[in-house]
């Protein structure tokens, strides 16, 4: 059936026309003026009818007010009813697409900055010119446009909550054989780094998921039972290094197991803490921009494996060995190389940006489209995770982003791009 994705134009007074050319969804087929009289939208309920009017799935029918529905009732009513939902068919489950906004840094309160987004109801982001405490409801002030994920983290959000909302499912999933990814994104200061790895006061994603692992492990006495390895690696520049024993590139193989970067150490871990030490110390080894000494670069993407062995009786009763992998991924900066469509895609194949960031925004639109081929074989990052991306792979995107509207650009592209990331399906989760 065909469905035809419907926005309803926010109010926006001052720019009516021009809001329409710079906000318009990538996955919107029409664009509809809010015909709304002005005093009911200032006495209240906008935020409700705008997260309704953004991007929801409409059947094909003439633009009449709310995306073709006589009244915002009607259109309840279908939701409801389920014939309306928040993505559109499709197989499999849903990439999971999160976003955390990290807290203004002080650097940019000195400069001057206001904040541009507002999280709302830990789900819908409003993309603003200016939103101070409650003052999403001042339409006059809105100059993007709403977005809605699977959950929304405000600044205040601990790196124990963002871990177990996106993270904590996909361990459990491991230890029962299931592969799993969780990508961060975002352009450089985004907070991606302090999202994944965290501080030695605030361990992030990587430490507490390999926490979680071990702690499940030991709770149901797998001891023994289960063989937990890490290993660490980069990609930069399109050389894949291993980060636990800098030295020279490796090679990706591909064999039964799928793509392997040979002689990569498997660092077979028994606790918790050495694992927080052994990641900084990799980190330490990334790459670091030749113009700036002891920073990161925001071209290299750094990707911890972890294997969990075990094993367990088949059915006729024989000891069989079975294999989860979760990845996490701190990918590179995304300033200027994450397209959400074709053209873009084109123009900046040209110019010097990150390929496998490129290419990883390639497989994406692939798949969003549904294509039988997914170029994975375009760069070492999409080769290295074609097993963890449109497989029968638990995926989880968390995009970061910045409070500033210094960055208001980057952020408008990092939300385009998860809105995007939302329409992947993967097959059906087998345990292998
Ligand atoms: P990226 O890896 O995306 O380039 P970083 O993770 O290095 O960005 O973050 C940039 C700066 O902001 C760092 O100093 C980091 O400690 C800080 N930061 C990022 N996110 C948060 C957060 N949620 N809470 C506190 N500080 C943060
Ligand atoms: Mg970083």
């Amino acid at each position: 059936s065909t469905v035809t994705r419907t926005y309803i134009l926010p109010p926006n007074e001052d720019t009516k026309e021009n809001f329409a050319a710079d906000a318009r969804p990538s996955n919107v087929d029409k664009i509809l003026g809010f015909s709304c009289p002005r005093k009911e939208v200032e006495a209240g309920n906008v935020a409700r009818k705008l997260s309704m009017g953004a991007g929801f799935n409409a059947p094909q029918s003439e633009p009449r007010g709310f995306g073709g529905f006589r009244n915002l009732q009607e259109l309840e009513t279908l939701k409801e009813k389920g014939v309306l939902g928040d993505h559109g068919g499709g197989s499999g489950s849903r990439i999971q697409v999160f976003v955390r906004l990290r807290p203004m840094a002080k650097k940019e309160k000195e400069a001057g900055s206001r904040c541009c987004v507002r999280i709302v109801n830990r789900r819908d982001v409003y993309l603003t010119e200016f939103a101070a405490e409650n003052d999403y409801l001042r339409l006059k002030r809105l100059k993007g446009r709403h977005f809605a994920f699977d959950s929304s983290f405000p600044d205040s959000t601990s790196q124990h909550d963002v871990y177990s909302t996106t993270t904590a499912d996909l361990v459990e999933a491991v230890l029962q054989g299931r592969n799993g990814s969780v990508f961060c994104y975002g352009a450089t200061g985004a907070g991606k780094t302090y999202t994944m790895l965290g501080t030695m006061d605030n361990p992030g994603v990587m430490v507490l998921a390999i926490k979680d692992l071990f702690s499940k492990i030991r709770q149901r006495s797998y001891d023994g039972n289960h063989v937990v390895q890490l290993s660490y690696l980069e990609v930069y520049n399109e050389t894949v290094r291993d980060l636990l024993a800098p030295g020279r590139p490796l090679v990706l193989r591909e064999d039964k197991q799928g793509i392997t970067a040979s002689g990569l150490t498997q660092y077979r871990a028994y606790s918790t803490d050495e694992v927080m030490s052994l990641l900084q110390q990799g980190n330490r080894n990334r790459t670091t921009e030749p113009t700036r000494a002891n920073e990161t670069s925001s071209r290299s993407h750094a990707i911890l494996q972890v294997l969990v062995e075990y094993r367990v009786r088949d059915e006729s009763n024989n000891i069989v060995s079975r294999v989860g992998k979760l990845s996490l991924i701190d990918l590179a900066g995304s300033e200027r190389a994450l397209a959400t469509d074709l053209r873009t895609l084109r123009s900046l194949e040209g110019a010097n940006i990150n390929r496998s960031l490129l290419a990883l925004s390639s497989c994406i639109n692939a798949l969003v489209e549904g294509k039988k081929h997914i170029p994975y074989r375009n760069s070492k990052l999409t080769q290295l995770l074609k097993d963890s991306l449109g497989g029968a792979c638990n995926t989880v995107m968390i995009a970061n982003i910045s409070p500033s509207n210094l960055s208001f650009g980057e952020t408008q592209n990092t939300l385009h791009w998860a809105d995007r990331a939302k329409e992947i399906r993967t097959k059906a989760c087998d345990a292998n």
